[in-house]
Parts: structure tokens; C-alpha cells; sequence
């Protein structure tokens, strides 16, 4: 049993069953036993992969997306570049290797990651030591000093605490986490019902909200309208809104019941990106997207650049980099082409940025 589960139980005997988003607020964020908060999750020895971990194509290839953009909005010095929940550091390092290619971008750089894991924080630190550019952490976007920015976000909307409401005799309930009869955590409605949401569905259907996400959105295209830039985020999740309990927990690479180890293996929930786009899109930023990950990458030359790698590094690992290529870009079962998507929020003075078409969304 781990203290989390313990510290939630107590909580839970005193104050009544807790939201699904409190409880997942606290299994990731806890400032002691949160799950990002005292580990490195990632690679073949954690619990999870992400694209950046698969191949350096994948940050290369956001590092010159940035430095186009740059471009595309006169080249400002200096240029905020910001990352949200940067992992281990690699896409960043990544990108600013590949930013080589393009050293006014690179003299312009004023990078700041947005983590909020000082486990994470120090192997960033570490791996970024010797980029070559000036890099400050911060804990959120409000954080970053003012002016232009551009805002990368890999798996970061999906790490947010989601509130879920479970449609119960034609009304809608919240989920809740609370102690059942045998000890363990298991799922709940709240008594009351909620109002004041529109919309009806069929009993048992589960409806996902998330409020972080909403504020994220609001704030990053509030401050892209306002000081200018663009943000590319890319997480896996729906372009539209639907019903269905997206909740999941994964541990050394496998699906786990999200209530039984807090704390101690991922949680994440599929993101909204309709419903992303809506708060983004209501600030007067311009919205692009979502677009299939592995129709972004094909966009912004993935294939070029697997076929540079393989000419440099020889044939001995052109099979590699080929398998990582497909596992980012194809579409089947196991690849993460058609899951993961991309999306786009930009000041409307700019041009779609590489990669998206016109936008999507217009405001109201
Ligand atoms: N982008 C990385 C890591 C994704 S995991 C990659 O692709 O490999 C999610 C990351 O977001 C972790 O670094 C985690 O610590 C961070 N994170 C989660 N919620 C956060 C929040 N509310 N504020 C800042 N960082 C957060």
C-alpha cells in the first residue's frame, strides 16, 4: 500500500468521497508522493513512452517548425521559446540541436520550460546544461515574462485533472472516488445532481470536462493575441466532442485500474481537442487543427529527414530509424500516426504555421 493510497482513504473518511479531479490531482501532483513529482516515468524502464523518447526526429523536426515560425513573425529578438511539461528535456535538446541550421533563431532564443516536477526539472537542468542558450524554468505560463512567444506542449493537455459526470436516470451526476466495503477506492456519483449542464445522453454514459485545460487555453491564446506568437501542442485524444470514460493508468507499459496504485502509475485522459479549440478560439486566436500526428510530421518533412539520418548514420541502422519513423507517423495498431494529433493556436497576423491548413475555427 503506498501512502497515497493511504493519505486519500483518510481524506476520504473525513470528508466524503473526493472528485475524480481532485483524486487525479493529487495522483500526479501530490507534492510528495505525486507520481510526476518523485520519479523519471519514461523510456523502456518506465512506465510509458513518448514520441520525443522514440526517435530525436521528433524534436528536430519542432525545432525547425519554431524556427519557421520565427520567421513568419519577423524574426523578434529576443523569442520566447516555451515548453510545457518538457519530460526528460529531450524534444527541447532535440530542437535546439536541430536549430543549428538557423543561428539568428538561435541568438534570439530565450527558452522557458513550464514543469512543475523538480525531479523533472533537475534532469532537464542537466541534459540542457551545455545548450548554448539562456533557459529559465517556471511553473506555469503566466510565469513567463511578456512579450512574443512560441509554446510547444507534447503530452502535456492529457496530464491535466479531468472532472467526469456520469449520466444517471436522465440527469447528470458527478463521478466521485470513495472507500468501498472491501477497502479498496472505487467509483461513485455525487447525490445531487448537476444543472447547468446542457445536453442529455444516454443513462450511464460518462461525459469528460477539463477545467485546467479550458483556463490553459484561455490564458495561452489571451497571451498569443495580445504579445504575439504561436503555440503547436500534440497530445492523443478525439477532434470531437463525444461521450466515454477516458481515464487511464498505465505502469511498466501496461493498462492498470486507475484506482488502485495513486501515485504510483501514469494518469491521463484522452483530450478533448473540440472542446480545447473552443477556449483557444474565444480569445480571437486563430485555432489550426487538430491534424492526425502523422500527417503533421509527413507536412514538416519527416521522411526528409529519416532519409538524412539513414544516409549519415549508415545502413546498419536504417532499419531503426525506420521502424521509429513508422511508429510516430503510421497509422495501425501499436503506431501513433492517427491517436495523436496536433493542434495549432496562433496571433491571426500570422500565416497557418508549417504543417496546418487555413483555420478551423473561427470566433463567434
Ligand atoms: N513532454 C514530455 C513529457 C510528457 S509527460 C514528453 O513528451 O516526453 C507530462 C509532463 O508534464 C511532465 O514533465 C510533467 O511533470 C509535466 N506536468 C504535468 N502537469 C503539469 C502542470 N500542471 N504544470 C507543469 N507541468 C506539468
Amino acid at each position: 500500500m503506498t501512502t497515497l493510497l493511504d493519505e486519500i482513504k483518510a481524506t476520504i473518511a473525513l470528508n466524503g468521497p473526493m472528485t475524480v479531479e481532485r483524486y487525479m490531482e493529487l495522483a500526479l501532483g501530490h507534492p510528495d508522493h505525486g507520481y510526476y513529482m518523485s520519479r523519471d516515468p519514461f523510456g523502456a524502464s518506465g512506465d510509458f513512452t513518448t514520441s520525443p523518447e522514440i526517435s530525436q526526429m521528433f524534436g528536430e523536426l519542432i525545432g525547425l517548425w519554431a524556427a519557421e515560425v520565427w520567421s513568419s513573425m519577423g524574426a523578434p529578438s529576443p523569442i520566447h521559446l516555451v515548453e510545457l511539461g518538457p519530460g526528460r528535456g529531450t524534444l527541447m535538446s532535440d530542437a535546439l540541436r536541430a536549430a543549428r541550421i538557423v543561428p539568428e533563431f538561435r541568438a534570439a532564443l530565450d527558452v522557458r520550460l513550464v514543469e512543475m516536477s523538480p525531479v523533472l526539472a533537475a534532469m532537464q537542468h542537466e541534459l540542457l546544461l551545455d545548450a548554448g542558450v539562456p533557459i529559465a524554468w517556471a511553473q506555469s505560463l503566466k510565469e513567463i515574462p511578456e512579450g512574443p512567444a512560441i509554446v510547444i506542449g507534447n503530452e502535456f493537455l492529457d496530464a491535466l485533472p479531468i472532472r467526469q459526470f456520469v449520466r444517471v436516470k436522465g440527469q447528470w451526476r458527478e463521478r466521485l472516488v470513495r472507500v468501498g466495503n472491501d477497502g479498496r477506492l472505487a467509483f461513485d456519483v455525487a447525490p445531487e445532481p448537476q444543472p447547468y449542464i446542457r445536453g442529455g445522453a444516454a443513462d450511464g454514459e460518462i461525459l469528460e470536462v477539463n477545467p485546467a485545460g479550458h483556463r490553459f487555453m484561455f490564458e495561452l491564446g489571451a497571451r498569443l493575441v495580445k504579445q504575439g506568437g504561436a503555440a503547436l501542442l500534440i497530445d492523443y485524444g478525439h477532434a470531437a466532442t463525444g461521450f466515454g470514460d477516458t481515464l487511464q493508468a498505465l505502469r511498466a507499459h501496461r493498462y492498470v485500474d486507475p484506482l488502485a496504485q495513486p501515485g504510483e502509475c501514469d494518469l491521463t485522459a484522452h483530450v478533448d481537442f473540440a472542446a480545447m479549440s473552443r477556449s483557444a478560439a474565444a480569445t480571437g486566436a486563430a485555432v489550426y487543427g487538430p491534424v492526425d500526428q502523422g500527417d503533421f510530421l509527413r507536412a514538416i518533412g519527416v521522411d526528409l529527414r529519416t532519409k538524412a539520418l539513414v544516409e549519415r548514420a549508415g545502413p546498419e541502422r536504417a532499419q531503426e530509424l525506420q521502424e521509429a519513423r513508422n511508429r510516430l507517423v503510421g497509422k495501425g495498431k501499436g503506431e501513433m500516426g492517427a491517436l495523436f494529433k496536433a493542434m495549432a493556436v496562433a496571433n491571426r497576423s500570422l500565416p497557418p504555421p508549417p504543417g496546418f491548413h487555413p483555420p478551423s475555427v473561427r470566433p463567434a
